[in-house]
């Protein structure tokens, strides 16, 4: 196809930390990139239309946005109409009912026929023929759909949104495997795993996740207890979004990373090791069968797992920061705490058993975050209550993606019923 050196990339979840990120890596790999041009060619936010059109003027104004390495430079300053995304899509159908809100959109230059509502266009975006490469970016399992179906039509994703890989990790990965597509992590210790599997030409042995610890890394259990949801929000390392965020606090997202990694790699739950590494520099590890253990590292900024999973096997240079070893450093592992971090034990048996159990804990988990960020359950209630609806479920070894949506809305409703939040 014409203008083939630049490469079409749907950005879904565009208006979150991930989405805002990629927009900043793409910006940059049209300033630095000899080779081609990257053009945001969808974007969605939820129900964001002052984020989504800031990020729509930004590219606007941006001359180098979505040319090819030719026709840069050669025509500076011009009107150029693939600046602005090709399709915008609201998920939430009510966010874009006021008029204002369409009298924005147009003013900002869009095509009212460009912008689309609902969950289905997602889909719809996921599966165009002009999209080279998906980044999902949405949170949660509102993510799934849309990432299953740029899987099954073949294409390159870019994948943040691991909730998908909890919840249909095995029907994915046969999806893949029949589709010809490519699936590369976004997830910064997945990156890591995957750029250490990839230099190393070997099968791995063991693979080691690194977690900070979160907000609570030595913290009592009376004072997670009592936590707030602003105390659990305030992450030591990272910058992310609220779910993740708080997934982060009871260590939920390294149970979550557990399952992911176990899908993603197709090792078994036994060769998955966590060890607590405070300063988020080491990202992740992998063991080979000779006992040499590889790591990657860089400092905690996800533009760099984020533009290695767009450009792979290419290594560009990036926004990130560096890091600076001549400044004095410590970098420290210590071993997780099972006792006061329960998700821990839950992530290893859900990646073992497989079959319904990551769907169940995944909508339980994302209900219970609500219910907490809400003050309608306590802090240490969030990973018992994930936990008690797993045991509440009847597992089921090979389940269709249609029973696991169904799985995932019985969960949610258990969820509230069992912690007396049903409205
Ligand atoms: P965020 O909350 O900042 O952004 C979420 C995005 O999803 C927004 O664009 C929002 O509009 C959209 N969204 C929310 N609900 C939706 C729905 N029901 N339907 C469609 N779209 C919806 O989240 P984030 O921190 O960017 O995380 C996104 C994903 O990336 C998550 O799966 C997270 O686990 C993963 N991830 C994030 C980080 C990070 O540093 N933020 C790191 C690793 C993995
Ligand atoms: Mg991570």
């Amino acid at each position: 196809p014409q203008n083939r050196s630049v490469t079409n990339v749907a950005v879904l979840g565009t208006t979150g930390s991930i989405g805002t990120a990629t927009v900043d890596v793409l910006q940059n790999l049209n300033r630095l990139d000899p080779q081609s041009g990257w053009r945001l060619w969808a974007a969605s936010g939820h129900r964001n239309v002052d984020g989504l059109l800031e990020i729509v003027e930004t590219l606007a104004a941006d001359p180098d946005h979505g040319s090819s390495p030719i026709d840069r430079g050669v025509t500076p300053g011009c009107n150029d109409s693939r600046r602005i995304p090709e399709r915008l899509v609201f998920s939430d159908r009510q966010a874009v009912s006021e008029p204002s809100a369409l009298d924005r959109l147009g003013r900002a230059g869009l095509d009212r026929s460009n912008v689309r509502f609902g969950p289905d266009a997602l889909v719809d975006v996921a599966r165009a023929d002009e999209v080279d490469v998906l980044v999902a970016a949405i949170v949660g399992r509102a993510g799934l759909e849309s990432t299953v179906a740029a899987v099954e039509a073949g294409k390159r994703v870019a994948l943040a949104n691991k909730e998908t890989l909890v919840v249909a990790g095995d029907l994915v990965q046969k999806k893949l495997a029949q589709n010809g597509g490519a699936l590369l992590p976004v997830d910064s210790e997945h990156s890591a795993i995957f750029q250490c599997i990839a230099s190393s030409h070997a099968k791995p042995r063991k693979l080691i996740l690194t977690a900070s610890g979160g907000p609570f890394r030595s913290a009592s259990k009376s004072a997670m207890a009592a936590a707030t949801p602003k105390d659990a929000l305030a992450h030591p390392t990272w910058q992310m979004g609220p779910k993740i965020s708080i997934d982060s606090a009871t260590m939920m997202n390294k149970a979550l990373e557990i399952i992911e990694a176990r899908w993603l790699f197709d090792v078994s739950s036994d060769q998955i090791e966590v060890v607590i590494h405070p300063q988020s520099i080491i990202h992740s590890m992998v063991e080979f069968v000779d006992g040499s253990v590889l790591s990657q590292m860089s400092p905690p900024d996800m533009r760099m797992p984020i533009q290695y999973a767009l450009t792979y096997p290419r290594r560009l240079p990036c926004p990130a920061p560096e890091l600076d070893f001549r400044q004095p450093s410590e970098l420290t592992l210590e071993p997780a705490d099972l006792d006061r971090f329960p998700a821990l034990a839950l992530g290893f048996e859900v990646a073992r058993c497989g079959g319904t159990a990551g769907a169940v804990v995944n909508a339980a988990n994302e209900v219970a975050v609500e219910l907490f960020l809400d003050e309608k359950i306590r802090f240490d209630q969030i990973v018992p209550t994930a936990r008690k609806v797993l045991e509440c479920h009847t597992f089921e070894p090979s389940p269709t993606l249609s029973r696991l949506l169904e799985l995932d809305r019985w969960a949610r409703q258990e969820t509230r019923l069992c912690t007396g939040n049903v409205d």
